[in-house]
């Protein structure tokens, strides 16, 4: 029998399974993905209690089945962040947080930074409800790219090496492109630009704001650079 796996995760998602049971989508610092089964995690007196809903930080006991469903044996409570659940905007916002995880980090290849990431976000949206916004999510998503090898170009022209003027965004080139690059691209406005790249340059909690022109654009660079790069299409941000 392999050792069990003790770890620290994220409930990424938690389905209700069979008579009592849960099956959960579970974040990890070195496993990434696992999809793990809780028996007996809806019965009233189920000693999981509550601790495996989403966006709960638990750290966990697992034993590896036959198939690529683990089985959890133990969970404590790291961090429950109920708060999050106490607004629509936050619980909306932590939700898309984790989908957009799971979307993009969908295997056990390990990524140590973006549970970090996660876990920041959970603990921002949880401490200050404020920053459930659109710039939030957006800048959580640029870093997530940035996790996944695939962060747009933002210095200079990614057709051409151009510097400026920088006047629209390629998915398929890469980042941001010039005026003489810009068949294949739609504008972007400077606004635009500067948002995506203070978003990058700074912690989540200082994302800067950006008109909702500015904000739209960014959601179409960024979802054009997942859909491009990593074949994933993530949820909408903005309505
Ligand atoms: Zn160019």
């Amino acid at each position: 029998m392999p050792a069990p796996l003790k770890t620290q995760a994220i409930v990424l998602r938690s389905i209700r399974y069979g008579e009592a049971d849960r099956i959960l989508h579970l974040y990890t610092p070195h496993h990434g993905r696992v999809a793990a089964i809780a028996k007996g995690a809806r019965r009233a007196r189920s000693r999981f209690g509550a601790r495996l809903e989403p966006f709960f930080h638990v750290r966990l006991v697992l034993h590896e089945g036959r198939s690529d469903l683990h089985t959890v044996t133990s969970a404590d409570t790291v961090t429950p962040h109920p708060s999050l659940r106490e607004q629509a905007a936050t619980l909306d916002a932590a939700a898309r947080a984790c989908d957009a995880v799971a979307r993009l980090f969908e295997t056990s290849e390990p990524h140590p930074e973006v549970f970090r990431l996660l876990a920041n976000q959970l603990a921002l949206l949880s401490s200050d409800p404020e920053q459930a916004s659109a710039a939030n999510g957006l800048a959580f998503r640029l870093k997530l790219l940035l996790a996944a090898g695939i962060v747009p170009q933002l210095g200079s022209c990614a057709a051409c090496g151009e510097i400026e003027p920088l006047s629209g965004f390629s998915a398929s080139a890469g980042g941001v492109v010039c005026g003489s690059c810009e068949s294949a691209a739609f504008p972007i406005g400077e606004d635009c630009y500067r948002f995506l790249v203070g978003a990058l340059g700074s912690p989540l909690a200082e994302a800067p704001g950006a008109s909702e022109v500015a904000l739209r654009q960014a959601e179409r660079a960024i979802g054009e650079t997942a859909e491009h790069h990593a074949h994933v299409r993530l949820r909408p941000l903005l309505a």
